[in-house]
């Protein structure tokens, strides 16, 4: 009995469509890619019941001549390379020529499309990877390619699908993707006949974040610069938020290599550095991060749907990045503003959690698009990074703000707590760098340790010694003799215990833990919230501060001023 056969050829389509094609958000990229490649600058994306029921992609590129346009359909065919060679020097999104094949294989088409050498455009219907029908048609030069019926044969994988609203969510955010990297197209994306997403296509990146992540979101960030010393090989362009704005995930990173959109973790880590000090401990930016390399430093291969990435030089590539942020971040403006639109929420132009379901909804989806917000507004404030405060005159209120004046007008209110901690650790950091001294203690101290804190302790006894602490297993218990001199004289004896925990608690590098260490003694150092000042002490804590190399967060991470503007001011008082 024979029970080995070889697959039918369209089994074989179908299953290698599952690779290509998982969900409807994976057709519109596919589609979009190709519109790209074909050098449209207007693509228009229309989708039904989150592209369950149709996906249509209209563009004004090239078009596919009379000739071609079967051959598209067939398993990789391609005009976008012809030799293994070709792959180092591509400038295409696509490649593989496995798209088309595969949504035809488990959908109905209908393609319309005409060459730009043509007069006449040609009009296929497929269906399950069969061509039905074939006419000439007349239409402008460009392709529209429909989507009915995704999974038509394919049960199971429609029962895979996720909700309406999921769905839609995945194609809003391809879309989004594209959107923001190919800021000369001109997107849109219209879902159950409502418009969702548009941008203006004018080339500017920015004007493609407002469009698509709203102006709120636009107004918090700054233009990356070049690092002070570039890389012959790589050039970086994009906006990073300032650190007022962050969250909990690394969702709002946006990286792109060569203009593609990739998951990179070494990239994300470095854009995580080189904000310093700058976040809390596990917050990240929004960012959008565009890199441009000699197509033989990456290897873009790597994946079929050529997410994943990696650099053949990965060392080079994240210092570079991490050069960039930080260079970018140090000439910044960073105090935030008191009035503040809420930015820790999403405030993305397309909010989609909530489908536009009444009309309302999304006239205000229409309004905000129509108010066209372009860059002008967002202008990047050049040689900002120093930190214009008036000496005088100032102020305490509540006996822990200082209030100040910028030489601009606005009013600035530091915290002093947090503001002395940046200056003490920046101390810390200069003197030290990456050293431990110690210092023995006049009478060898035994803590009381609660069971957990002994179990952390002799888990770390290694850590803890290399972090200036000499201990010694005595009995039960911990004898401590010399602790890190960068605490001597300035905490209680009981309060050692606490310290050594907070750094067995980081599980960071070694860099990561000397972090710890300095900004816990540059915290017990610094004055407290609700300890009155002079002034005299005033003005040292200002004019260090002016000195600082990244005045704005305290070394947590928590901001060390804010700043009212004079025009909010004057708003306020219906002066203006
Ligand atoms: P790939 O993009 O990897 O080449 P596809 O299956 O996505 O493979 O597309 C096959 C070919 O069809 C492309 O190489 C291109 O020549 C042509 N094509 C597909 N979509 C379009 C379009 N929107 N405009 C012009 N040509 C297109
Ligand atoms: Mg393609």
């Amino acid at each position: 009995m024979r029970s080995i056969f070889v697959l039918e050829e369209l089994t074989i389509s179908k299953i290698a469509a599952g690779e290509v094609v998982d969900r409807p958000a994976s057709v519109v990229k596919e589609l979009i890619e190709n519109s790209i490649d074909a050098g449209s600058s207007h693509v228009i994306v229309e989708v039904g019941n989150g592209g369950r029921d149709y996906i249509q992609v209209t563009d004004d590129g090239c078009g596919i001549s009379e000739g071609d346009v079967a051959v598209a359909f067939e398993k990789h065919a391609t005009s976008k390379i012809k030799q293994i060679e070709d792959l180092t020097s591509l400038q295409t999104l696509g490649f593989r020529g496995e798209a088309l094949p595969s949504i035809a294989a488990v959908s109905r088409i209908v393609l319309s499309t005409r060459h730009e050498r043509e007069d006449f455009g040609t009009q296929l219907t497929i269906e399950g990877g069969v061509i039905k029908d074939r006419r000439k048609v007349t239409r402008s030069v460009g392709t529209t390619i429909e989507i009915k019926s995704l999974f038509y044969n394919l049960p199971a994988r429609i029962g895979t699908l996720k909700s309406k609203s999921t769905e839609l969510r995945h194609i809003v955010d391809v879309c989004i993707n594209y959107a923001v990297i190919y800021p000369e197209i001109k997107f849109e994306l219209v879902h159950d006949e409502y418009p969702i997403i548009s941008t203006v296509g004018t080339g500017n990146m920015l004007d493609a974040i407002v469009n698509t992540f709203g102006s709120g979101i636009a107004k918090e960030l700054i233009k990356l610069k070049e690092p002070d010393f570039p890389q012959h090989s790589a050039t970086i362009t994009g906006y990073i938020s300032k650190p007022a704005v962050s969250y909990g995930t690394k969702k709002h990173l946006f990286v792109y290599v060569n203009r593609r959109f990739v998951k990179s973790e070494v990239v994300e880590k470095a854009i995580k550095r080189g904000y310093m000090s700058l976040l809390p401990k596990h917050a990240y930016p929004f960012a959008v991060v565009s890199l441009c390399i000699d197509p033989r430093e990456i290897n873009v291969n790597i994946h079929p749907k050529k997410r994943e990435l990696s650099f053949y030089h990965a060392n080079d590539v994240f210092h570079y990045i991490v050069d960039a942020v930080s260079t970018t971040l140090r000439h910044a403006d960073l105090i935030p503003e008191v009035v503040q639109r809420d930015t820790s929420t999403e405030t993305r132009a397309v909010d989609l959690f909530g489908l536009p379901k009444t009309k309302k909804a999304t006239e205000s989806v229409q309004t905000l698009f129509q108010e066209a917000i372009t860059a002008g507004e967002f202008a990047e404030r050049e040689g900002g990074g120093r930190l214009n405060i008036r000496p005088t005159p100032l102020y305490q209120v509540l006996d822990s703000y200082v209030i100040a004046q910028s030489e601009e007008d606005d009013v600035i209110m530091i915290d002093q707590h947090a503001a002395a901690e940046r200056i003490n650790y920046e101390k810390l950091i200069e003197r030290y760098g990456e050293r431990i001294d110690k210092q023995a203690l006049l009478r060898p101290y035994m803590p009381e340790l609660s069971p957990h804190q002994f179990y952390q302790i002799s888990e770390n006894e290694s850590v803890l010694r290399d972090m200036g602490f000499d201990i010694e297993l005595l009995g039960d218990g911990y004898i401590i003799r010399a602790i890190p001199v960068v605490f001597y004289g300035m905490i209680e004896e009981n309060e050692i215990t606490d310290v050594m925990m907070q750094l067995v608690e980081e599980r960071g590098k070694r860099e990561e833990r000397i972090k710890v260490l300095f900004s816990t003694a540059a915290c017990k150092a610094s004055i407290k919230a609700g300890e009155k000042q002079s002034y005299e002490a005033m003005r040292e804590l200002v004019e260090r501060l002016k000195t600082a190399k990244l005045p704005y967060t305290c070394p947590h991470g928590r901001p060390t001023m804010i700043r009212l503007s004079k025009t909010e001011i004057e708003k306020r008082f219906k002066r203006r």
